[in-house]
């Protein structure tokens, strides 16, 4: 490349995985290393870190992940190497989706020619699964509680469906301060298709120091239980458990459908 070619920018969406810097990917510690900027929400830059003085960090506390992803790719499109921070992985409830909307909205083509690759992460059901075994061993779904960003409506007709369709069903944003019924009344919808002894796992900063992992059921779950750094795990029929030698309890979902 000549010296006055202008110089390509690159943006790197990665997902930072549940907390713990051994589940992060070798790929998107490179794309840490390599970042001049690092734009993300305060509490997962903070995660990504420690920086060097000389990488610019655009951290905010501001919930707009469209701004976020814009503020990214105009970086980029200057020429500066840019990460934008997820946790867990970054195509779940994440950035890599804001990213791609503020591409196709944008008119600049500056902006399309940025060299943009996802990085994915260990989601928070993936590692909260591998805690206690393999509840994911068969069909699950994933669903968001979050009516911040559609209608609870649909969530509701969503939970009956995947709960009629017999999915393990993992549970992301299931309750904070500002959605405090939610959790309960998405139980309540459960409940009436899923045995009480249904197992249930919920995963509080799963991969972080305050890790703490807890098998019940469909029946004993108190939504006290779980807030906002929680995920829970909502078994199938068919899902089982036993106890562990050390006294905690397997879970898991068999590959397999008894034959009708
Ligand atoms: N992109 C993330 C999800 C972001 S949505 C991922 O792939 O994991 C935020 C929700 O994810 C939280 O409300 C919580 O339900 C879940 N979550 C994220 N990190 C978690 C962790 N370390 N332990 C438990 N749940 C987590």
């Amino acid at each position: 490349m000549s010296s006055a070619a202008p110089q390509v920018g690159q943006l790197t969406v990665i997902g930072l995985g549940p907390g713990a810097t051994d589940w992060m990917t070798p790929a998107v510690k490179l794309a840490l290393e390599l970042a001049q900027d690092i734009v993300g929400y305060t509490t997962y830059v903070t995660l990504a870190g420690p920086f060097r003085p000389e990488q610019r960090l655009l951290d905010s506390d501001n919930r707009c992940e469209l701004e976020r992803a814009r503020l990214a790719l105009e970086l980029a499109a200057q020429g500066r190497r840019v990460v934008v921070v997820s946790s867990g992985d970054p195509g779940v409830f994440a950035m890599a989706a804001a990213v791609l909307e503020a591409l196709e909205q944008a008119a600049d083509p500056t902006w399309h020619e940025v060299e943009l690759t996802i990085e994915p992460g260990i989601s928070a059901a993936h590692a909260t699964a591998a805690r206690v075994g393999a509840p994911l061993g068969h069909d699950f779904c994933v669903i968001s509680l979050s009516d911040n960003l559609k209608p609870w409506a649909l969530i509701v007709r969503r939970l009956e469906l995947a709960a009629q369709a017999d999915f393990v069903i993992a549970l992301y944003n299931p309750s904070s301060k500002a959605r405090p019924w939610q959790l309960a009344q998405a139980l309540e919808v459960l409940r009436q298709q899923r045995a009480p002894t249904t197992p249930v796992i919920l995963g509080h900063d799963v991969g972080r120091t305050a890790e703490r992992v807890t098998v019940t059921t469909l029946a004993e779950i108190e939504p006290e239980q779980v807030d906002m750094r929680t995920i829970v795990i909502i078994g199938s029929s068919q899902t089982r458990q036993f106890p562990r030698w050390d006294g905690a309890t397997w879970v898991y979902t068999p590959r397999w459908y008894p034959a009708e």
